[in-house]
């Protein structure tokens, strides 16, 4: 069967390079870590945070969410990134039986394959596909690879569980990401996990 993982969230943990972003570039903030991704989990927006919390006018928060874009998958941010612990091995197993795909909303190609190399991980999936925010996650799926009702789409948000039910797979929502499981539930997954190695197809 194909099996299509997010990237942000899923396989990598990317709640450090955000976290640290958001306090390199708002200077009067004093969150710590957990502060930021509760807010974050409950689906609180940059724009809400800074305009209740820091008083942002709208043109400050548009100058934020310009650089926030510029800066995030730059090379110097992204090495704050972390495969989750066992990841790896769990592909190389998984890869033996199965088809596997990355899927992700990522805005640069070239980077995030880069950064996949980086880990050892070029030879385990089929294909990465990059929407570069030029398109849906969905019609990127569609344009490439032919689904059916026994592939699985594993993510951390409710749009890729959306994404899954489109298509026509099961979906897996996973909790390591960027989405607590009580707003995950809205979306009806198939199954909800703690993280990606609690998964068995
Ligand atoms: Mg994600």
């Amino acid at each position: 069967m194909n099996i299509f993982f997010d990237l942000d969230g899923t396989l990598v943990d990317a709640r450090n390079r955000l976290y640290l972003l958001f306090q390199h570039l708002v200077t009067g903030s004093k969150f710590s870590f957990d502060e930021y991704w509760n807010l974050k989990r409950d689906k609180i927006s940059h724009k809400e945070i800074l305009q209740n919390q820091f008083s942002y006018s709208s043109e400050e928060i548009r100058n934020f969410e310009r650089t926030w874009l510029q800066k995030i998958e730059t090379t110097e941010w992204l090495a704050c990134d972390q495969p989750f612990p066992g990841v790896t091995e769990f592909l190389i197993k998984l890869k033996e039986e199965h088809t596997i795909f990355v899927v992700t909303a990522r805005q640069f190609e070239v980077v995030a394959k880069q950064q996949l190399a980086g880990y050892g991980w070029s030879e385990i999936f089929e294909r990465v596909l990059v929407t570069g925010q030029r398109q849906e996650k969905y019609s990127l799926i569609d344009d490439a690879v032919k689904t059916s009702d026994v592939d699985w789409f594993v993510g951390d948000t409710g749009k890729d569980i959306q994404t899954g039910k489109k298509l026509g797979m099961k979906t897996a929502a996973v909790l390591s990401g960027f989405m607590n499981r009580e707003r995950l539930v809205e979306y009806s997954p198939d199954i909800i996990v703690g993280s990606i190695l609690e998964l068995e197809f």
